[in-house]
This record gives structure tokens, sequence and C-alpha cells, in this order.
């Protein structure tokens, strides 16, 4: 007699992901889709869903990626040498089998932005990402995604960076249509504006760097009365100043801001984490 056991889904795997395709999007990002067949149960919990990508190593040798529930410690482990480089990024969007990922070009300086300008169909990554057989998806779980507005929030303040912009474009195609919000992004060049078609409560704020930025825009917002949600994500200290300006002298409730540093100026994502990141 044979007895049926349910395997038990993790939440997020790795994958082998092939690149498909890749074309700019506005001035300073590029969007690259990854798919093949491994990639076939891929899927997004939220809007910033954030995923791991592991880079091919420069010298072109397959580097492995650990794997298994222990994944990190052993990927931490590694010496550096044989260690592939990890990121993080968000997935801008999924569709069955296959997800789009927006890499800002901020310069030879990193490896993945080394990597996301020479990026070519055919080229291979491993991905850490959610993985849609796990049943907490179907329920509206959502893990690795952080914007979530309590449902008596009167008012969103959505604000970031271009590392941000894939994860607010996301953001902004969920905004109920009686939704109240002001919506600030800061890019590096004109053309990485983008028309969003938002409802007639949100206000958006395009800031080109060089004639503005994110922390004097926020400071100088009129924000409206009622219980405020904040969603912020960029580099660290520009955020970590926000946030500070929410709670402190605009009396947020710390519990209903999230903020996110996603870059740390002068330091690599593999640089150790201070106590202030
Ligand atoms: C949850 C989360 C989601 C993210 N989503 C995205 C995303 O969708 N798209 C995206 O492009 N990025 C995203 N990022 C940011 C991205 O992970 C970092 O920018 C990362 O450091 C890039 O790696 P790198 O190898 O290019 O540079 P690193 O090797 O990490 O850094 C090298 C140097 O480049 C500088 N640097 C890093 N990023 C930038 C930047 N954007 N502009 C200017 N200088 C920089 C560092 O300060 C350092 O001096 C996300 C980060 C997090 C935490």
């Amino acid at each position: 007699m044979s007895v049926a056991t349910a395997v038990e889904v993790e939440p997020f795997r790795h994958f082998d992901a092939e690149v498909l395709a890749v074309r700019p999007v506005g001035a300073s990002l590029v969007r690259v889709t990854f798919g093949g067949p491994d990639m076939r149960d891929v899927t997004t919990s939220g809007p910033d869903q954030r995923i791991k990508v592991f880079l091919p190593a420069e010298d072109g040798l397959a580097v492995p990626v650990p794997t298994g529930a222990d994944w990190y410690a052993r990927y931490r482990a590694l010496p550096p040498a044989g260690k592939p480089v990890m990121r993080t990024y968000t997935i801008r969007a999924a569709r069955d089998g296959e997800i789009d990922v927006d890499f800002v070009l901020h310069g030879d300086v990193g490896p993945a932005s080394r990597w996301a300008g020479a990026v070519a169909p055919g080229d291979r990554v491993v991905l850490i990402a959610p993985d849609g057989r796990y049943p907490g998806y179907r329920d509206g779980e959502r893990i690795g995604a952080d914007y979530a507005p309590p449902a008596d929030a009167d008012w969103q303040l959505i604000a970031g960076d271009e590392t941000a912009l894939p994860a607010i474009s996301g953001i902004v195609a969920v905004l109920p249509d009686d939704c109240v919000a002001h919506v600030f992004v800061e890019v590096p060049a004109e053309g990485d504006r983008v028309d969003w078609a938002v409802p007639p409560g949100v206000a958006v704020t395009w800031l080109v760097r060089g004639e503005g930025d994110l922390a004097t825009a926020v400071r100088a917002a009129n924000l409206p009365p009622g219980a405020g949600y904040a969603w912020l994500a960029g580099e660290a200290g520009v955020v970590r100043a926000l946030r500070r300006h929410l709670v402190g002298d605009r009396g947020l409730d710390r519990g209903r801001v999230y903020f996110g540093g996603y870059w740390r100026r002068g330091k690599s994502e593999d640089a150790p984490h201070e106590e202030e990141d």
C-alpha cells in the first residue's frame, strides 16, 4: 500500500534562470526578462518583492551556489575567491514562468551594475525567488515583500530613488481608486520619468537629481491630516533621515513607516553592516 505524503514546499527556492530579453527602460535602468524551464513556478507575493540574484563569475568560470535549507550559512562561509556575487533586486513584473527585473546602471563600480550593462539573451544566473507552489501565497501571504498599508490608513507617502523605482511602479499600480497618496521619486535623469495612470487622489512628484532631491521635497511636503502610512526606499542614509523626520518631526507612528536601505553610498552590498545600517 502506498501512502501519499504531502511534500512541504518552502516559500523561496533557487531557480536556474536564463536571460530571455534585455531592453532599456528610461535613461538609467535596463529591464532583464528571466525565464527558462526551471522558472515554471516562480511568482511574486507583493509589489516590492525582493529576490536574490547570484551573478556568474567574471572570469567566466561557473561558481556553484550553495543550496538547501542552510544555503545562507554555507554561502557566508565560502572563501572570497570562490564566492559567487549575490545581490538583492525587486521583481518588477511576474508572468507565467517569467519575471522582469529592472537593474540600475550606476557605472562600472559594482559587479551587478557591470553585469547588467553587458547582459545578453542566453546568459544565465541563479535566483532565489518565491516558489508559487507554496500554499501561503494563495492565501495572500507576503514573504520578502514589505509594502503593507494598514486598512485604516487615510493617506500614504511613497518615496524612493531609482533603485526603488521598480517597486514604486508596482505599488502605484495597486493603489485603490479612492487612495490619497503622495509619491516622490528621485531619478538620475529626466529620461527616467514614467507616466503612470494614477487615481485622482494621488500626486506624483519627480525629482531629477541636481534639480531636486527626496530629502528636501519630503520635508517640504504638505501631508494630509489623519492616519498615514509611509513606504521609503533608496540610499540607506537618505531613507534613515527621512524616517527620522516622519517619526520625529511629523509624528507618524514608527510602526507605520517602512524604510528600506536599498544601497549604501560608498559601500558594496557585501560590506559588513554597521549598527546604523
Ligand atoms: C530589497 C531591495 C530591493 C532592491 N531592488 C533593486 C532593483 O529592483 N533595481 C536596482 O537597480 N537595485 C535594487 N536594489 C539595490 C541594489 O541591490 C544595490 O544597488 C546593489 O548595491 C547593486 O550592486 P552592485 O554590484 O552594482 O554594486 P555594489 O558592489 O553593491 O556597490 C559598489 C559601489 O556602488 C555603489 N552603488 C550601489 N548601488 C548604487 C546605485 N544604485 N547608485 C549609485 N551607486 C551605487 C555602492 O555605494 C558602492 O560604492 C535593491 C536593494 C534591496 C535591499
